[in-house]
């Protein structure tokens, strides 16, 4: 099997790579936050997220974590998607880059997407979408807590 990194097209090779070599809003918090995690056994990805969600706000989310280029540059762009939205919107806008994934186009603004609309080669990649999707399923299930 050619590696997650060998599989994507070219077109936007070059943005997921440089979420992967430079993650935004990697780290951890000083306060204490809300944490999700996820973990895909499959392919070896974890991730763990921290947010402060304060006033039904996504006031500050970072991550930390390793695994292949596509989980590690989808957890980055995912914390630029959230970053100040409202949970509500937030979790309209995981679900609508869930679908997006999934290959399900009908109804998704890419605009709003930002960088994720740049993994939408994994579509065609079963095994690759477990791997994008796994973020968004963490931060998804942390947001219906709180
Ligand atoms: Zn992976």
């Amino acid at each position: 099997m050619l590696n997650a990194e060998d599989q994507l097209d070219g077109l936007y090779r070059g943005v997921i790579m440089d979420h992967y070599r430079s993650p935004r809003n990697r780290g951890s918090l000083e306060e204490e936050g809300t944490v999700a995690e996820g973990k895909n056994p499959l392919c070896g990805d974890s991730v763990r997220f921290e947010m402060i969600v304060r006033d039904d706000v996504v006031e500050k989310i970072v991550f930390d974590g390793y695994g292949c280029a596509i989980s590690i540059s989808s957890a980055s762009m995912l914390t630029e998607l959230l970053q100040g939205k409202t949970v509500k919107e937030a979790k309209r806008l995981i679900a609508s880059s869930a679908n997006f994934l999934k290959g399900d186009r009908d109804g998704v603004d890419e605009d709003e997407l930002g960088d994720v609309a740049a993994l939408e080669g994994v579509a065609k990649f079963p095994v690759r979408i477990k791997c994008a999707l796994l973020p968004f399923v963490a931060v998804r299930d942390a947001l219906g807590e709180s």
